[in-house]
């Protein structure tokens, strides 16, 4: 039989290391399986302001670095790989990677979730050159520069009314020609004469070299192609949660991991959820971090009480 783990973390951003640090400081050994593109989203950014504790920013690779080492120093064991299948229907549970089999009494999950992308020409290239799925993230750096949002929901409702605190004008490039996003947030950018839409239009491919120059965009209606320059393009066109596996073996909501707040637990007893994988609304480094380090005490809270046959 495999040894049975206390804890099991499945992913690597800061939901995953926070947890994991947390339980490390319990004692309870946690195993972190921390996936082959360890780091989660804030791998794909540069610098990162808005974390508290860096007044003079970190690069996100090296604040991933620094959590993972701040794990490992409290004795978390962290594994570059990743997990191919979990079984969630009975105590230990059970997870795997290929053949390789780990047990625990808790898991936490801590997946993520991944920004949706275009697909279109130009865009894999220009990522990090003027292409961004995240406006907090990369705004700053477009200031006095014309920008495109695409998307219609509130994310590109948010996003595009952010940016305009650096752009000088930014154009909202949505495939309809109504918004789904709230009326709220809808109002807000049309309210602000600094947001300009083009209705009815996707984006065929992304311009540019070493930089954005522009986008080629299709009228929908008419297929009329037509160029738009631009120095960044942002999309906004939701995120996936990364849950497929665990499809069918707990309580997800649109795809996200429905958790009893204030609490992390899940509707599986002793498996606990953190950061973008149950997250709808916030979707930040922090906010993700917080919700590990509550993943890790609800994981230490349930030990203790089936240990004390509660
Ligand atoms: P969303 O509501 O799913 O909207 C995605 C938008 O992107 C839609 O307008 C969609 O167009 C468009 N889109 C999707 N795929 C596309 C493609 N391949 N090409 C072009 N356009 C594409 O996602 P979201 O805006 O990220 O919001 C997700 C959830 O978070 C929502 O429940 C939202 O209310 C919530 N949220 C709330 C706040 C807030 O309250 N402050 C802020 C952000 C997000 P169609 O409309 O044609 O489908």
């Amino acid at each position: 039989m495999t040894d049975v783990r206390n804890v099991i973390v499945i992913g690597s951003g800061p939901a995953g290391f926070t947890a994991a640090l947390y339980a490390a400081r319990a004692d309870l050994e946690p195993l972190v399986l921390k996936g082959l593109d360890a780091g989660g989203q804030l791998m794909l950014t540069t610098e990162v302001e808005n974390y508290p504790g860096f007044a003079d920013a970190i690069m996100g690779p090296e604040l991933m670095e620094q959590m993972e080492k701040q794990a490992a120093r409290f004795g978390a064991q962290i594994l570059p790989v990743h997990a191919t299948r979990v079984d969630l229907s009975e105590r230990p549970f059970g997870v795997w990677a290929g053949d390789q089999e780990w047990r625990a009494k808790t898991m936490i999950l801590a997946t993520g979730a991944s920004a949706k992308w275009l697909g279109v020409p130009g865009e894999e290239k220009l990522r990090g050159r003027g292409v961004s799925a995240c406006a907090t993230c990369d705004g700053f750096f477009f200031r006095d520069r014309e920008l495109v949002v695409v998307g219609g929901g509130d994310s590109a409702m948010e996003e595009a009314t952010f940016l305009t605190k650096f752009a000088t004008k930014v154009t909202i490039v949505h495939r309809r020609d109504t918004f789904r996003a709230s009326k709220i947030m809808q109002d807000r950018v049309f309210e602000n004469p600094k947001i300009q839409v083009i209705w009815n239009a996707t984006i065929d491919e992304i311009l540019g070299d070493a930089a954005v120059t522009g986008v080629r965009l299709r009228d929908i209606v008419t297929d009329e192609p037509r160029e738009l320059a631009t120095d960044g393009v942002f999309m906004a066109i939701g995120h996936t949660p990364n849950t497929s596996l665990f499809q069918g073996q707990l309580e997800l909501d649109g795809g996200y991991v429905v958790v009893r707040e204030p609490r992390t637990a899940t509707s599986v007893a002793g498996v606990f959820a953190a950061g973008d994988v149950t997250d709808t609304i916030y979707r930040q480094a922090v906010t993700a971090a917080g919700q590990g380090c509550k993943a890790a005490i609800d994981a230490e809270h349930f030990l203790g009480s089936s240990e004390r046959g509660e």
